[in-house]
């Protein structure tokens, strides 16, 4: 399988080499140059496989030629055994053909588990057969982090850099980051904003002298892998629905529109879904555009979700390359535009096109509250913030009650107490066994000041497990 840019200049890519990249040269994204495609008859008969065995079949064509089977089989099946659910994503019931897919019981009980747990493995599989060391240099608000970090702590030739902004990430996130110790694992408190960490890690890719040759990885999900993961839950959900026989509906809570992403190119490998809900919080860039064909720059509102707290939606990216017939040219003027001017629209066929199968909503913090008191109500379950968002923007958005609606549970409710506790729901949530002792474990973290160089610095002293690069 080779890979392209979305804005046509890069150099294509094999799988390898995707997976060790962050942004394409040409500061596009790297996605497939053709995406397989499942016959319906091929698809029934993965109902019934065991979640490793089925993301075996669905990933094996986008890995093809660079990882032998039998390889990316055990990979697969240490990958997801580390999930404490026998089902590993499995589907909850709230009321008539609506469902919650709860994506939490990994590690760290949010989504992101599914991908990097997977590309720890892989990383570190390729880097042995290379002979090669990477330093991963990653900026977070939240379970970023530390999904990152427990993906890649047992990694022999990854360096893992956290930068989170000081005493601005919840206490359970951060000390799901701050109690993993490893001489591989760094996380770095940096005395300023979200923001600030993120410039530096873009700083970093942009200008890698200081690492001294060592190469950059990216975790967040401008990197295929992580897109590629996400795919396999969604033909999870659709063969325990009925699928491919019939079709399914799905709404994601979403933010930089790499989860739902997955989920059109589901859809294009041939499974039936009818359609896509986009569920934003009250940073609602893809709801304008998707209601209104306007994509511009908003204002960052912090909110009860903090994991779709974004003003620009970097997977985007990929949906506006094939709504442009792949043109890659085409792709490059336009974000060029949006970097001058904060915004724009697309032609009106392409939009309406985008609209057959996305629909959206936005939802505040209120509404957030309201749709977990609601849910608990009628049901018993507690929703993290997240899911609250795709549940509400499900019922408003469906098409059609005869489809099964599967909402992505993007979170464990425990990860978000306050929201919990906003929302009025007067029951005490419990961690899960494995961090019963969260709050009494000890914590390992740098404090730095807002300072690239610091940073750098900081970099290039521990690298190498510990040691000076
Ligand atoms: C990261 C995250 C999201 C948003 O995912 P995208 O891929 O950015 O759309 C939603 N919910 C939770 C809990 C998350 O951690």
């Amino acid at each position: 399988m080779r890979y392209i840019s979305t804005r046509g200049k890069a150099p294509a890519l094999n799988f390898e080499d995707v997976l060790l990249t962050g942004l394409a040269s040409d500061g596009g994204l790297y996605v497939p140059e053709n995406l397989p495609h499942f016959t319906v008859e091929e698809i029934a008969s993965w109902a019934g496989l065991p979640y490793h065995e089925l993301a075996f079949r669905v990933m094996r064509p986008f890995v093809s030629g660079s990882i032998p089977d039998a390889d990316f089989k055990r990979i697969l099946a240490q990958t997801y055994a580390t999930f404490a659910h026998p089902a590993v994503a499995p589907l909850r019931q709230l009321e008539g053909n609506e469902w919650v897919m709860e994506l939490f019981h990994g590690p760290t009980l949010a989504f992101k588990d599914f991908a990097l747990q997977l590309l720890g493995r892989l990383l570190d599989y390729v880097l042995a057969k290379r002979n090669e060391r990477v330093v991963i240099i990653g900026a977070t608000s939240g379970d970023t982090g530390s999904a990152a970090i427990e993906g890649c702590r047992r990694c022999e030739n990854v360096d893992i850099f956290i930068l989170h902004p000081h005493q601005r990430v919840s206490e359970v996130q951060r000390r799901q980051m701050t109690t993993i110790f490893g001489e591989n694992i760094h996380n770095i408190a940096i005395e300023g904003n979200f923001d600030d960490c993120q410039e530096m890690v873009k700083a970093s890719f942009a200008d890698q002298g200081f690492l001294k040759g060592t190469r950059l990885v990216a975790v967040n999900s401008i990197n295929w892998a992580r897109i590629m993961a996400q795919i396999v839950y969604y033909f999870h959900a659709a063969l325990q629905l009925g699928g491919p026989a019939r079709s399914v509906a799905f709404s994601v809570p979403t933010g930089n529109f790499g989860d739902i992403f997955a989920g059109y190119l589901a859809r294009n490998m041939g499974l039936p879904i009818s359609q896509l809900v986009v569920a934003t919080n009250r940073n609602d860039i893809l709801h304008r555009f998707m209601s209104g064909n306007q994509y511009v720059k908003g204002t960052l509102h912090p909110t009860l979700s903090p994991s779709m707290d974004i003003m620009v939606s970097s997977n985007f990216e990929r949906l506006l390359f094939d709504l442009h017939g792949r043109n890659g040219e085409a792709i490059a003027q336009l974000m060029a535009s949006f970097k001058l001017g904060g915004g724009f629209s697309v032609e009106p066929d392409r939009w309406t096109e985008a609209r057959t199968l996305f629909d959206s909503l936005a939802v505040d913090d209120e509404q957030t509250c309201q749709a977990i008191a609601e849910v608990f109500a009628a049901t018993g379950e507690v929703l993290d913030p997240h899911t609250a968002i795709g549940v509400k923007a499900a019922r408003e958005c469906r098409r059609s009650l005869d489809t099964p609606m599967v909402v992505l549970g993007t979170a464990h409710p425990v990860k978000f107490p306050d929201a919990v506790e906003q929302a009025g729901v007067g029951k005490a949530l419990a961690l899960p066994a494995h961090l019963e002792d969260l709050f009494q474990r000890p914590e390992r973290c740098t404090v730095l000041p807002n300072d690239l160089a610091a940073v750098q610095a900081f970099v290039a002293e521990h690298g190498n497990r510990g040691k000076p690069l």
